[in-house]
């Protein structure tokens, strides 16, 4: 036993205050950001009680930066172009940090960034930091963590946050619900069914880029890209004045990578001038409150032991049609403290 003492008790001194924590992020250290995020992610209520201090104290350091968020369905090419685009941001003088938002990585084994290896470059850049999507629990669960670690970032520093996720519905919606820019990526031909699109998230984006434009499929990019310019018409104008763009690209020859960068820029400019972004983050953060208690009353209920007791006995009530669904619900609310 004594010889496993030291080292343990190295590392628990290794174990850093709130304000050393704090410290570390201002002062854009990555090893402390990247810690502090997995405390942030962690479920453990001691550490969740550190990342609430760290969040807090470094939220009034935060916001300094642009939010884009990255969509498409598999395959299309996100982790390519993250790398094609980022190295490009690095180039206009931003630091880049890129986060995700997976909820199916559970299943998949953290698909979605988890390799690494299509960044190569970006994730071994001193102006980048990559972080994977955090791999366990519910989209509900997972998006705020994600949007808490954007905060510390940018208090680290980093002024061009990337925020990626599937295109597979929900996750679209956090994205895009704590981002100021929303850049769907699509490619020419595939059908909008088949590449899983709903109408919903085409109204979202800010810009509709067809990637793949290279080789023998440059001429179909180019005329998808023109049906999808079309087709935004018939979308109702943003409250913002943006009119949504459509580009085509190339994240394997970095055609056309450039050009995203500059619309990107243009947004930034023109909507910082007019006060929307802040106006939308304020209406971003008070949504987010409404998340975080949607989120903590659902897990309080479920993790009661009153409600675990008695639910399965409503629920075979409720199956058979003994009882209304609305009414075992009511009887398994008063079973919380009040
Ligand atoms: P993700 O699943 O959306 O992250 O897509 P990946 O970045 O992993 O890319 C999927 C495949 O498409 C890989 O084989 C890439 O090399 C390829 N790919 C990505 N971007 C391009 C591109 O612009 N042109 C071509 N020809 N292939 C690409």
């Amino acid at each position: 036993m004594s010889e496993v003492q030291p080292s343990f008790r190295i590392k628990r001194k290794a174990a850093l205050s709130p304000a050393e924590y704090v410290e570390g992020i201002l002062s854009g250290n990555r090893t402390v950001l990247s810690r502090a995020i997995t405390l942030v992610e962690s479920q453990r209520a001691e550490h969740q009680a550190i990342a609430e201090e760290v969040v807090s104290a470094c939220i009034r350091h935060s916001g300094k930066s642009i939010r884009i968020g990255i969509t498409g369905v598999p395959g299309v090419g996100k982790s390519t172009f993250i790398e094609a685009f980022g190295l490009s941001l690095i180039e206009a003088g931003r630091r880049v940090a890129v986060l995700a938002i997976d909820p199916t990585s559970q299943k998949s084994k953290g698909s979605i960034l988890g390799d690494k290896t299509r960044m190569e470059k970006l994730a071994t850049h001193e102006h980048a930091f990559i972080r994977p999507s955090p791999s366990s629990g519910s989209l509900g669960g997972i998006a705020p963590k994600t949007r808490e670690a954007m905060l510390l970032c940018e208090a680290a520093g980093y002024n061009a946050i990337l925020v990626e996720t599937v295109g597979v519905g929900q996750s679209e919606i956090a994205v895009h619900s704590m981002t100021d820019f929303f850049l769907l990526l699509m490619l020419a031909g595939a059908g909008d069914e088949l590449q899983g699109i709903k109408r919903g998230i085409m109204e979202m984006a800010d810009l509709i880029a067809i990637n793949k434009a290279d080789g023998a499929n440059r001429d179909k990019a180019r005329l998808a890209q023109q049906e999808y310019q079309h087709a935004l018409h018939f979308f109702p104008p943003h409250p913002n004045g943006w009119r949504p763009r459509t580009l085509t690209c190339s994240a394997l020859t970095g055609e056309g990578i450039v050009e995203i960068r500059e619309v990107i820029f243009e947004f930034e400019k023109k909507m910082s001038k007019n006060g929307w972004i802040e106006r939308q983050r304020t209406e971003q953060a008070s949504y987010w409150l409404r998340q975080a208690l949607e989120h903590e009353l659902l897990s309080r209920f479920y993790a009661s032991e009153q409600v675990k007791a008695k639910l399965p006995e409503l629920d075979a009530a409720v199956r058979k049609g003994e009882i209304s669904p609305l009414r075992a619900a009511k009887a398994l609310l008063k079973l919380l403290p009040q």
